[in-house]
């Protein structure tokens, strides 16, 4: 490719509307151009970068014997209806209208199209096992979408869906798609690690993503230098103890607090009630029904292990009002003592006729370390009152019990002990065993070999495509602009003429190189551009091209020219070894 008839439209600034450092670089190299939030162009250069990721993902995944197709789209809600993800997907799914009045819904993942393929054509073990993937466009509606490509409104993913006899069977087909994400990551010159993942609105058994390491990640990691434990923060767990027993006394005491409606006031004097002895009550609204959260005051609900349990991310905290209408009291008095409940034990509610039919069918879930405390501090449903010497196993009644706190670093390893760290770090792929919740739903059945039908055990794999090139950037930059791996580049090599006068030794000698190159199969781009050295170093650089092949009449009067990898010295080399020098480079 000659420079002068590519389009490659770098800038010296970035818009102001770019947060992170990538996606600076994504628009300043002329890879990308957005059209609107979280929906972007891919320029020619950007697109062979893509390409390039596509091809390894597409390399990697044949290897695995995973087989290609392509699934569309657009796509009917009623197989979403009928996994139920039509409402608990329903914060990201895009619903579209076409002109007779049909709603349609655009794929942010493919499980209920496979599946239903799955269950049209799969009806013997034969058959099986099978993994299907496909490299397309996916719509997600996300609320901020932000960071360039990093969460888009518009993406491509590669996703895959693996279909299984047993459960064994799924395990196996699980290790072959995580080794091949490890190839993968690794393939694009990304540092990626696995982390144990939470499974999310997705369902299934248990998932891994992969995490590439970066102080603009949205994802935090918890992990273990000690034994190698690491699991997104949604998911992870540690060994910290549960509240300590105290003697205390007979009977839970009502007592004033007024104007006191944070866990920190209350820990001021004259209260001087540790968080760590405090009960913290949260109200969320989940599908317009209250569920009233139990966890202490010096821990912070972790709003992904709560999704997991209720099975959709639609829900929200209540607003006072809904807290008012639930418990009777606003944020900062809220407790869940039955007694205010049930207003059976000498407590009165406040408003008994609007919060007891609600009562009824309250949902409390409290949080582990929590169980067994006795002693405790919580709101006692009364705007200016609290309650004192709660013993939470005797004075709630708890519906059930979970994890539902978010790990903060320094924690002991639940595995080993050691302090556990916390990074930063940008999600690009995700494996998921996921059983046979859809072929259940879907009806994705075979006959086994003693011809009993069985519902095929199912797993599946998205890597972000586009999230991943991104990656790429984050990781791989200096000062001067991006450093391209060889895998990925968009051209691997870059031949610099200083000057451009057709037919001069030096224009000459570019041509020749750039032939040859091409010829042995590198990707060259020659910058033909009647530019000053200057500008065609930066920009060469800001691109970032692995090598630079730079030719200038100085160097060339000695029969040289100048090898300058993006990273590493400038070396000479003598111009009729150049092509040699450079294959030797890219090894
Ligand atoms: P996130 O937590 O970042 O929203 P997710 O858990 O919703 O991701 P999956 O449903 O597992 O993501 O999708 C598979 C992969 O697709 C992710 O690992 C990520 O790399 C990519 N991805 C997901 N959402 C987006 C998005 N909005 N823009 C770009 N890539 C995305
Ligand atoms: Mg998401």
């Amino acid at each position: 490719m000659l420079w002068s008839q590519a389009f490659i439209p770098t800038l010296r600034e970035a818009p102001a509307d770019a947060e992170i450092l990538s996606h600076k670089l994504l628009l300043r190299a002329g890879l990308i151009r957005k059209l609107a939030g979280g929906v972007y162009t891919f320029l020619p250069l950007g697109l062979r970068a893509l390409r390039k990721v596509e091809q390894i993902i597409r390399e990697e995944m044949d290897r695995a014997g995973a087989l290609e197709l392509l699934m569309p789209a657009l796509q009917p809600p009623e197989i979403w209806q009928q996994t139920g993800r039509y409402e608990t997907a329903g914060n990201v799914l895009f619903k579209l209208k076409d002109s007779g009045n049909r709603e349609w819904v655009l794929s942010p993942t493919a499980e209920e199209v496979i599946t239903t393929i799955a269950a049209n054509e799969i009806n013997s073990y034969r058959q099986l096992p099978k993994n299907f993937y496909q490299i397309s466009v996916k719509f997600r509606d996300e609320i901020r979408p932000r960071f360039g490509l990093m969460r888009a409104k518009e993406f491509i993913m590669k996703d895959a869906y693996s279909f299984d006899t047993t459960d064994d069977g799924a395990m196996a087909s699980y290790k072959k798609m995580y080794d091949a994400y490890a190839r993968i990551f690794a393939r694009c010159g990304l540092k990626a690690f696995p982390v144990e993942a939470d499974t999310g609105v997705i369902g299934g058994k248990f998932s891994h993503e992969f995490m590439v390491p970066a102080e603009t990640g949205e994802n935090e990691v918890v992990y273990c230098e000690a034994c190698g434990y690491a699991a997104n923060i949604e998911k992870a767990t540690s060994g910290i103890p549960k509240t300590a027993a105290r003697e205390a006394g007979a009977a839970i005491e009502k007592f004033a607090t007024p104007g006191i409606v944070t866990i920190e006031a209350l820990s001021k004097a004259p209260y001087s009630v540790p968080a760590n002895r405090q009960i913290k009550t949260l109200v969320y609204m989940a599908d317009s029904k209250p569920v009233i959260i139990l966890i202490r005051g010096d821990d912070q609900l972790n709003e992904a292990k709560l999704a997991g349990i209720i099975g959709t991310t639609v829900f929200r905290p209540a607003t006072p009002e809904e807290c008012v209408a639930t418990l009777g009291a606003k944020p900062g008095s809220l407790g869940a003592v039955a007694a205010t409940l049930k207003g059976g034990t000498g407590f009165q509610p406040v408003n008994p006729e609007h919060r007891l039919e609600a009562c009824a069918t309250l949902a409390i879930y409290a949080d582990e370390r929590l169980r067994g405390a006795n002693d405790m501090t919580t709101g006692a449903n009364e705007d200016g009152f609290h309650f004192k010497i709660v013993s939470i196993e005797r004075d709630i009644k708890v519906t059930e019990w979970f994890d539902l706190r978010t790990v903060t670093a320094g924690e002991p390893c639940a595995k080993c002990g050691k302090p556990l760290k916390i990074r930063r770090a940008i999600e690009v792929g995700h494996v998921f065993k996921l059983g046979t919740e859809y072929s259940e739903k879907l009806g994705a059945t075979f006959l086994d070999e003693a011809g009993t039908r069985k519902p095929a055990v199912m797993g599946c794999y998205g890597i972000g495509v586009t999230r991943t090139m991104q990656a790429v950037i984050e990781q791989c930059n200096d000062k001067d602009g991006i450093i391209w791996p060889l895998s990925v580049a968009p051209y691997t090599v870059c031949i610099t003429p200083l000057g451009v006068a057709p037919e001069s030794a030096v224009m000459k000698l570019a041509e020749k190189i750039y032939v040859e190159l091409t010829a042995r199969g590198v990707d060259v781009i020659l910058d033909d551009r009647d530019e000053r050295p200057g500008v065609k170093f930066k920009d060469s650089e800001l691109v970032g091209f692995p090598i630079r092949v730079g030719i200038g009449e100085k160097s060339l009067a000695k029969g040289e020219v100048e090898l300058k990898p993006r990273v590493g010295a400038l070396q000479a080399v003598k111009a009729d070894e150049a092509v040699d020098a450079v294959i030797k480079l890219l090894g």
